[in-house]
């Protein structure tokens, strides 16, 4: 099995998720030489070569070489149009292909790309723009053992990662993890704001829902203790917290996140 040092990966589209992926991989002790990436856009590539010494070509099949993995980083209203333009070179060279992009089955990407190859479909979110990432994957029948644990490499460089046996369960992962962060920013914004309604300062407040936020997730992922547990040991009879929690739930807050994930998943299948 090729070790992180011996992986080649061609990038195409080189946009803050590909970058997130290239800082995060030289952090885990890739070379820029190991990687290549092309992008149309010349700030962003001037940024990528400036950054992280990573040749960038403005030409999708220019120095494709013979990568591993083609990492296919762009927006998925355009995915069809960046296969069938690689489409020759991946042909050609056979390599594992990761599409980040939101929506795109590998079934879709198989008949844009003319060929059935091994695809890896990730949803990773926006914590892995500084390595925090949760990221949901998806491998289509013809990946490899090993190509799975050359994934999971990639994707341990930005958060951590967890496969799903289905491929309808990438909508419950775009559901919960990808558009997960913005119900956290939520959350934190109105305990800001109602900590503002009860007189501390916007500063104040603002830093304390941050804190607390990141606080209960770090004792979430160090404690041995479920959740469940975690929460009761806040909450003592007739407390604060438990004044607070009677009202979270006679305003049915589990419903209202089961609700907004069904939504979310929805909607994800409804743009597959
Ligand atoms: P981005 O806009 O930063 O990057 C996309 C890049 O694609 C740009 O640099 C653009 O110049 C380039 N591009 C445009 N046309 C191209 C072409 N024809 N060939 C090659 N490159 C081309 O977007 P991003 O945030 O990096 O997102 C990329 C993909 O990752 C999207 O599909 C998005 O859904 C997915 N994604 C991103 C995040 C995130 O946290 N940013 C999370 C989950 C999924």
């Amino acid at each position: 099995m090729k070790s992180i040092q011996d992986i080649r990966i061609r990038f195409v589209g080189a946009g803050n998720m590909a970058a997130s992926l290239m800082g995060g991989l030289i952090n885990k002790g890739m070379t820029a030489s190991q990687m290549t990436a092309s992008d149309p856009g010349q700030n962003q590539r001037d940024y990528i070569e400036r950054q992280f010494q990573i040749l960038t070509f403005g030409d999708n099949n220019a120095h494709f070489g013979m990568p591993d993995i083609v990492i296919i980083a762009v927006k998925p209203q355009i995915m069809k149009q960046v296969l069938q333009d690689v489409a020759s070179s991946i042909r050609r060279t056979h390599p594992l292909v990761i599409s980040v992009a939101a929506g795109i089955t590998t079934d879709q990407m198989a008949q844009w790309l003319g060929l059935d190859l091994p695809i890896v479909r990730a949803m990773p979110n926006t914590p892995a723009l500084i390595g925090q990432g949760a990221i949901g994957m998806f491998a289509n029948q013809l990946v490899t053992k090993e190509q799975l644990l050359m994934t999971e490499q990639v994707m341990d460089a930005v958060g951590t990662s967890i496969w799903v046996t289905e491929e309808g369960n990438i909508d419950a992962v775009t559901a919960l993890s990808g558009s997960g962060p913005a119900y956290f920013f939520m959350f934190m914004q109105y305990l800001q704001q109602a900590g503002q309604k009860l007189g501390l300062s916007e500063t104040n407040a603002a830093l304390l829902a941050k804190k607390t936020a990141i606080g209960s997730a770090l004792l979430a992922e160090r404690s041995p203790e479920s959740l469940q547990q975690l929460k009761d040991r806040v909450t003592s009879p007739n407390g604060t917290t438990a004044a607070a929690l009677e009202s979270f739930t006679e305003n049915n807050i589990e419903q209202v996140i089961e609700q907004a994930l069904n939504a979310a998943n929805d909607r994800s299948i409804a743009l597959s």
